[in-house]
């Protein structure tokens, strides 16, 4: 399938283009498709975001589009940051401020109450005005500084449960408690709430294109 990433977030359309590929569909990301437009974000949930960006590109385009809406949810702060991790810090899309900001808010927090959870709803919609939305979440906790160079956002201070293997399909305990920014693509893409929210769609892609559950919803865990 061809598809519009509805996003402007260049390490999220990384890994949606990188996963989405390993699937054997193309991408384009909406500044590739000519699509300037950043539709508010005024849902309370995940899923509500990631709809919402959807259809509006979706509509725009006239082509199918995929859409992630995702963010960290850390126990310790009632579930915060949650949808509003891109902007955490108050400006949108500052990733050092908000992870400076983290930092300080745990700064007390001991180890045994680190708890957190990564989480991402994917949805997709197609021009004939169907969606169907997926979600995944993965499972850990924040570290007490800042760990590894890659990915975006908030890795170097999420330390995922499990981590996967490249060239396998299993996964394996983080025995070393390496941040997201420590892993590799493969090794993230395997246990990550995107990797397993995509995964979801993946499996349900078929029958959704074929007309079965139209607005369908699962979820996965890592
Ligand atoms: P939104 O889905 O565009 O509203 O923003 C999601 C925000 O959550 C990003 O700006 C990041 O701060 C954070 N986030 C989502 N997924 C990841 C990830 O895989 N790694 C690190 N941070 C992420």
């Amino acid at each position: 399938m061809n598809f519009i990433a509805a996003t402007n977030n260049p390490g999220k359309m990384a890994e949606l283009r990188r996963i989405l590929e390993r699937m054997g569909h193309t991408v384009q990301s909406q500044r590739e498709a000519g699509l300037a437009l950043e539709p508010e974000e005024t849902g309370e949930t995940f899923a509500e975001n990631a709809r919402i960006k959807a259809r509006a590109i979706c509509e725009a385009a006239g082509r199918p589009t995929v859409a992630d809406d995702s963010g960290l949810c850390v126990d310790a702060l009632g579930g915060a940051p949650g949808v509003h991790s891109a902007r955490y810090c108050g400006r949108h899309g500052d990733d050092e401020a908000n992870n400076d900001k983290l930092l300080i808010a745990m700064a007390d927090v001991p180890e045994a109450a680190r708890g957190a959870r990564f989480v991402s709803s994917v949805c997709v919609c197609l021009p004939d005005g169907r969606c169907a939305s997926f979600e995944g979440v993965c499972p850990g906790r924040i570290g007490f500084v800042r760990k590894g160079e890659n990915g975006f956002g908030y890795d170097p201070l999420f330390i995922p449960d499990r981590v996967g293997v490249p060239g396998r399909e299993d996964t394996v305990q983080n025995t070393q408690g390496r941040s997201y920014a420590e892993l590799s693509a493969g090794e993230k893409d395997a246990i990550s709430h995107r990797g397993r929210a995509m995964a979801q769609m993946e499996q349900m892609l078929e029958a959704f294109l074929a007309g079965e559950g139209a607005a369908g919803m699962a979820s996965g865990e890592a």
